[in-house]
């Protein structure tokens, strides 16, 4: 097709205020999918990705559209709506001249449409503002305008008005995004570059990659390779998504499709990569890519030691998926064999343990999800330390660092206090406020991403009766006044428990998960010193008396086969334990110690 009559954009949006409703609505005006197909498609994102709200791998789908008597080929970018991946957003987006920026006329502007604007803008996106849901009684376009107005500086007349749910102003959407987005640049006679933008890992084909052909063109049975990696194919498979698979034999200059090249694992990929004819390579890769960064590290045992090689095979599996994973084997003397594994984010995280759990079947014991932290070494070397147990000795420290966040938080003014109490208990230092309009604000925070990784965004929600959104990006890593915490049960550490803390929550972080050890662990027949030590100094303690429970004495003589029953209970009760300094702890009391900050 004529480079002229090709669009390809993205939409990005606030989680909930209409992406995927409008795509598909953009879709059954193209034709992609038909009036059945809209609707189940509707109650079709009731499952995982609309459980949690969000979109967890782009894809990309080609449309054909007539317009004033010509045909435009429109390619609709999805981009994954989470923070955590945020390297995939911006590599989506490089894929595109243009973005749609939806807001919700009756929401407004919140954290998240901020961030991706800004994040549109980044990578030079012509940008079309969408008011979308005016169907609503409660929508309030004037405000949202005045809010865009002040926080993007976008105008009034660039605004569209739409009802995804409707239809309304879908026509005139189209008509914007022919008319204001440019077409592709002209490097069709150039060497070969696509930019690997997202990757998928089918069980029948291997490895499909999505690419957006910057210059020359790309064709079937062509060898080309990659350019970070330098590994060589042979393409077997090009086509586009309509949304249906649908082959071609050449994807030219400015067109977005698939690849496929006998890869056989996802860890062969990677997303931001340029992919160059292996006879006539082009000079230089495309700009921008980076190797994917995982920012939070957590451990995974098997509750079951013999469950470890299904945990192993899981694992693998999960990764073959799922590039952005990592997992190396961990050996903890507390509990065994298991794995220290690496996310880009929480979300990410969750993601992961629940396909395990869920596909797999396996109960797993995790740590307290930590952050990857930095030392600087007295002989001036850096590294990372992704784990308690790496954390040198303290005379080989010369500077221990953790990562920070710039943090935006929109909010209604009234909760300008309560959000600056929070943000101070987590170490967070403010910035710059901005009005977004007369009754919302815009707070900007540097924070620690230790503490806001975890649990921030509920007690943000909670304490603003869900009216705040938070979106951060990280800046990099800084000197902290960081230490690692033991935990030593009966005099022994337990290093599954280890954990780094700023110096200031030491003392209320260690009590906390001792006293959280003396609920869940019973009585043995010795007292149990329970203690929390920084370097070695012990700095809390807490006691379990010695008891022996005896747990038919409840059960007044009588019943025998009662009793037999709550005796092989607790004998099963005693297998999930782990013995530690001749401590019997249950798993349960691992798993609420380990569950929260
Ligand atoms: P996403 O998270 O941005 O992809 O949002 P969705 O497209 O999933 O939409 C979130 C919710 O808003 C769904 O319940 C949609 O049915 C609803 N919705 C989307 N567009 C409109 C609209 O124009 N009007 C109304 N009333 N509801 C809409
Ligand atoms: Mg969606």
């Amino acid at each position: 097709m004529n480079l002229a009559n090709i669009r390809n954009f993205s939409i990005v949006a606030h989680i909930d205020h209409g992406k995927s409703t409008i795509a598909d609505r953009i879709m059954l005006h193209a034709g992609a999918v038909t009036e059945r197909e809209f609707h189940n498609q509707l109650l079709d994102s009731m499952d995982l990705e609309r459980e949690r709200g969000i979109t967890i791998k782009a894809s990309a789908v080609t449309m054909y559209v007539n317009y004033k008597g010509e045909k435009y080929m429109l390619n609709l970018i999805d981009t994954p709506g989470h923070v955590d991946f945020s390297y995939e957003v911006s590599r989506a987006l490089t894929a595109c001249e243009g973005a749609l920026l939806v807001v919700d006329s009756a929401q407004g502007v919140e954290a998240q449409t901020v961030a991706n604007a800004y994040l549109a803008i980044n990578e030079d996106l012509e940008i079309i503002p969408v008011l979308n849901k005016i169907d609503l009684p409660a929508a309030m376009p004037e405000t949202v305008i005045e809010e865009l107005g002040n926080i993007l500086g976008i105008g009034q007349e660039e605004c569209i008005y739409v009802s995804a749910k409707s239809g309304k102003g879908v026509d005139d959407l189209i008509g914007a995004i022919i008319e204001r987005l440019p077409a592709p640049e002209d490097h069709i006679n150039d060497k070969l570059q696509a930019m690997v933008f997202d990757s998928h890992f089918d069980e029948y084909r291997g490895v499909i990659c999505y690419l957006r052909v910057v210059s020359g063109s790309i064709k079937e049975g062509q060898k080309i390779s990659f350019m970070s990696c330098g590994h060589s194919y042979t393409v077997t498979e090009l086509g586009k998504f309509t949304p249906k698979m649908d082959k071609r034999k050449e994807l030219g200059c400015g067109e977005v499709g698939y690849m496929i090249a006998n890869i056989k694992s996802l860890s062969d990929v990677r997303v931001g990569d340029t992919i160059t004819s292996l006879d006539e390579p082009a000079e230089e890769p495309l700009p921008g890519y980076e190797p994917p960064m995982q920012m939070v590290f957590s451990d995974f045992y098997p509750a079951q030691s013999s469950d470890y090689p299904k945990m192993k095979a899981a694992f693998e599996r999960l990764a073959l998926n799922d590039s952005s994973f990592t997992f190396f084997p961990q050996n903890s003397p507390a509990l065994g064999f298991g794995f220290r594994c690496g996310f880009l984010g929480l979300l990410h995280m969750e993601i992961v343990q629940e396909r395990l759990e869920r596909e797999n079947d396996i109960e797993v014991i995790q740590t307290s999800p930590s952050v990857s932290y930095e030392v600087l070494s007295t002989s001036g070397e850096i590294f990372k330390v992704d784990s308690p147990s790496q954390l040198p000795e303290k005379s080989e420290i010369e500077e221990f660092r953790e990562p920070f966040v710039k943090l935006e938080i929109i909010m209604p003014k009234d909760y300008i206090g309560t959000v600056m109490q929070l943000a101070e208990q987590r170490r967070c230092v403010v910035g710059k406020t901005e009005y977004l309009g007369s009754n919302r604000v815009m707070m900007q925070f540097k924070a620690p991403l230790a503490e806001i990784v975890y649990d921030f965004y509920d007690i943000l929600k909670g304490a603003t009766r869900g009216y705040a959104t938070m979106d951060y990006e990280l800046l990099g890593f800084e000197k902290s006044d960081l230490v690692k915490i033991d935990i030593l049960v009966n005099k022994v550490e337990v290093d599954a428990l280890s954990t780094i803390v700023h110096r200031d929550s030491a003392e209320t972080r260690g009590r906390k998960m001792i006293t959280r050890l003396r609920q869940a662990i019973p009585r043995q027949q010795f007292e149990v010193p329970l203690q929390v030590a920084v370097g070695g100094k012990v700095i809390a303690r807490e006691t379990i008396k010695a008891y022996r429970k005896d747990v038919t004495s409840k059960l007044y003589g009588g019943d025998i086969t009662r009793k037999m029953k709550v005796l092989k209970k607790q004998k099963e009760g005693k297998k999930r334990m782990k013995s530690v300094a001749s401590v019997q702890i249950p798993q349960e009391a691992f798993k609420s110690v380990l569950k929260s900050g």
